[in-house]
């Protein structure tokens, strides 16, 4: 099956950053480190393959929806063998509460398929086997491979679009255009964990709906700051 637009590799977008502008950046970075170090998901997962199934259920759906839902259904379904053994009436009791649950039961079933009859019951950690999985996609694929350490990627999700705006660190109008951009001005040593800080920052600070502008580490470095904060002179 042809792949979809979104599964290629997204062409960097070149971009020629002033001194001051790469300095900004640095700093956003920078303050970002400072608050979190070693930032890491918040889907919980003991193993690739509860990873790899964390993932493609989380799509469209929080995380803290489906560590509740995993919580039970890892203690019988940790391994493919046993999702199969599960089967799709077992399985969706589980993941009832998560959106496209029906969608997302038939594509963790069908990866836990081809998991066990070409892999040994291994997940194969390269970005082109997993992308051939189904219902795993570039984001999902560059989730997991980032989270353990593979392959650096900067996946883009609407928290990672929204705030990669807003701080003037990408322009572009898909999250593959973004996802090129950020990966082009973010320092190679912090590409891996640019990802969590801008998921991070979006969840509980750059929020959609009233972003926390005057709790926020790099609201002097960012040119959206005034378009959410009243200043003295825009209250008259
Ligand atoms: S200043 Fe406001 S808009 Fe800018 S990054 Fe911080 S929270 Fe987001």
């Amino acid at each position: 099956m042809a792949k979809p637009p979104t599964s290629r590799k997204p062409a960097a977008r070149k971009r020629r950053l002033a001194p001051a502008e790469q300095a900004r950046i640095a700093e956003i970075f920078r303050r970002f480190e400072d608050q979190e170090s070693d930032p890491r998901t918040e889907l919980d997962y003991a193993s690739p393959y509860e990873l790899v199934t964390a993932v493609a259920l989380s799509a469209q759906a929080t995380d803290v929806s489906v560590n509740k839902a995993t919580a039970r259904l890892f203690k019988v379904a940790d391994t493919p063998q046993k999702m199969l053994a599960l089967g799709e009436a077992g399985l969706k009791p589980f993941i009832s509460s998560i959106g496209l649950y029906n969608m997302k039961a038939k594509s963790v079933l069908a990866t836990a398929k081809i998991l066990v009859e070409q892999y040994g019951g291994q997940v194969p950690l390269t970005r082109e086997a997993l992308q051939a999985l189904p219902g795993v996609g570039r984001k999902t694929a560059s989730v997991v491979l980032n989270e353990l350490r593979i392959e650096p990627a900067i996946a883009v999700d609407t928290h990672v679009f929204r705030v990669s705006h807003r701080l003037g660190l990408a322009r572009g109008k898909t999250p593959d255009q973004v996802e090129a951009e950020l990966m082009a001005i973010t320092p190679a040593p912090l590409q891996t964990r640019a990802h969590h800080w801008l998921i991070l920052h979006g969840r509980y600070v750059c929020k959609a709906q009233g972003p926390k502008c005057e709790d926020c580490p790099v609201g002097d470095l960012c040119p959206s700051r005034h378009l959410f904060v009243r200043t003295p002179s825009s209250r008259t």
